[in-house]
């Protein structure tokens, strides 16, 4: 039996149920179609850079891999026939359009004869097993990640014996998809930060439990130190599995010395990977729709300057700057940093979290349809179990509580690296004389601040009014699916 192994967000080879499901039964012949033309939202600009040197190292640990471009359907039909596979398998997507797209795929194909079957191969838990004791799906984290606690977790599996037999299906050239910059080369400075593919995905892991687990509960929060994965590229694109990442912590857990509330916190925010996806499935608007109708009155912003200004890091905050300009360099933003700016973007500038949402997707690697809407939604205040929207974050104490010696601001904002620390966060509120003997001139050498803080805090409060009159916290509306 010949399978066509369809791979999408699952660019692995351990712990790829289809995978293994297909070596089980014969001969395979694996496949990626960039589709670009059936609906799900188009990859971002710098999932495109990732995407491929992912597929370029899941090509050579194949030892071969079928390109396509175009509808799946389409595609999949004239493989099945050009190869004569009997049997197509993939790992489920979750985006409320890629579940469309596989539907009609499945009954299609099965209708002309062709088995088809699909695996989990991205979440610990699938979005329909987790109910709440009405049945519902969980709307708020905690009991949400209660509830997952209580399940067991598969045991990965491990990557099958291949010989992948491409039955003379032709490939498209990886280069002809133009997936990579070239002038200008925005993401030149990608690649020394980071190494697309399985291989790069394990050595990630082994480094943050060699050199940033052990204080991850505290000091996941600061930009300028080590202590976070940065695993979430490898797992947007299934480099690795959340159940590989599972088992692998619960053996450092028996195996290390370190605190065992470093490794629980780090893997409750694998829960808050599987909450965001728990709710994209349950409320497919989410990337779209305010989950809290009562937010579609808030009086948004239209100023296309101030946008600008925050996309290219020139607000005058420096904690903001820094992170816009970290985010264009690497295509990453440290957490802390994306809940500042974000924060910035919505209660500051009062701009549509949906624009923020729309340049985070074309600009981050591990751009990524549930964490991404969720996230925005849950800094906006309209979304599910959200950080009220009146807590308005300072940027410039998260500055100097997050980055308290200034590295981080250092790096990426130099003009005013040579600030003393006192002035970093706020260079605005620096004595002239200071700012002239670290070479500063605001307005110049670094922008003065585009709002004023306290003015604009008051401006996005009475904002908020709007969104309050329209009944906010009326629970009965909250969260439909719409
Ligand atoms: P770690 O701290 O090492 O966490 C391990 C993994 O847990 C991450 O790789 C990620 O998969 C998951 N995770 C951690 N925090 C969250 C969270 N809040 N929500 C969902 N999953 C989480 N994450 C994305 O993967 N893609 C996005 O598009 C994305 N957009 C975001 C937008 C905003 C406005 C905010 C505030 C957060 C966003 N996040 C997104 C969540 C989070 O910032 C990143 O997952 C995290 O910074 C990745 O770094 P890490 O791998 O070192 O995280």
């Amino acid at each position: 039996m010949t399978t066509l192994v369809w791979f999408r967000q699952d660019l692995r080879l351990a712990d790829n149920p289809a995978l293994a499901a297909a070596v089980a039964r014969g001969a395979i012949v694996p496949v990626y179609i960039l589709d670009d033309t059936s609906g799900v939202r188009a990859i971002g600009a710098a999932g495109r850079w990732w995407l491929h040197h992912s597929l370029t190292a899941l090509s050579k640990s194949l030892g071969g891999l079928v390109l396509r471009r175009g509808d799946p359907s389409t595609v999949l039909a004239a493989l099945v026939s050009e190869t004569g596979a009997t049997r197509v398998v993939w790992n489920r997507c979750y985006e409320p359009e890629a579940i469309a797209r596989d539907t009609a795929i499945k009954t299609a194909l099965t209708a002309s004869g062709i088995e088809v079957e699909s695996f989990n191969g991205s979440l610990l838990f699938e979005p329909w097993e987790l109910k709440t004791l009405t049945g519902g799906p969980y709307k708020v984290y905690s009991p949400f990640w209660r509830a997952c606690l209580k399940l067991p977790v598969s045991a990965p599996v491990s990557a099958p014996k291949l010989k992948p037999t491409l039955h003379g299906a032709k490939s498209d050239p990886l280069a002809s998809w133009t997936l990579l910059p070239k002038q200008p080369n925005w993401a030149a400075a990608f690649a020394p930060e980071w190494t697309p593919g399985e291989t790069g995905a394990r050595a990630r892991l082994e480094t943050f439990f060699v050199g940033g687990l052990a204080g991850y509960g505290e000091l996941r929060n600061r930009p300028d130190l080590p202590n976070i994965s940065r695993l979430s590229p490898h797992l947007h694109w299934g480099e690795i599995s959340p159940r590989q990442i599972w088992a692998a912590t619960h053996m450092r857990i028996e195996t290390s010395t370190s605190p065992r509330g470093d490794a629980d916190k780090f893997l409750s925010e694998i829960g808050w990977r599987e909450f965001a996806h728990h709710l994209l499935f349950h409320f497919p608007t989410l990337p779209t729709r305010n989950w809290k109708p009562a937010f579609d009155a808030y009086p948004w912003s239209d100023d296309k300057a101030q946008l600008v200004a925050w996309q290219k890091g020139q607000t005058g905050y420096p904690i903001v700057d820094a992170g816009m300009r970290e985010l264009w360099a690497t295509g990453y933003m440290h957490n802390r940093v994306r809940m500042i700016v974000a924060s910035f973007l919505i209660k500051h500038l009062r701009i549509d979290w949906r624009q923020g949402e729309a340049w985070f997707w074309d600009t981050l690697l591990d751009a990524d349809l549930a964490n991404n809407a969720a996230s925005w939604q849950w800094v906006a205040g309209c979304g599910a179990d959200a950080a009220p929207y009146f807590r308005i974050f300072n940027p410039m104490e998260q500055g100097r509580k997050f980055d308290p010696n200034g590295d981080y601001v250092r790096r990426w904002c130099p003009e005013i690296a040579r600030l003393p620390n006192t002035v970093l966060h706020a260079p605005f509120e620096a004595p002239a004389e200071i700012l002239r003997a670290c070479g500063v001139s605001l307005g110049k050498t670094y922008p003065r601040p585009i709002v004023d803080h306290a003015t604009a805090r008051q401006a996005a409060l009475a904002g908020y009014g709007a969104v309050k009159a329209a009944g906010a916290e009326a629970a009965d509306t909250v969260g439909q699916k719409r």
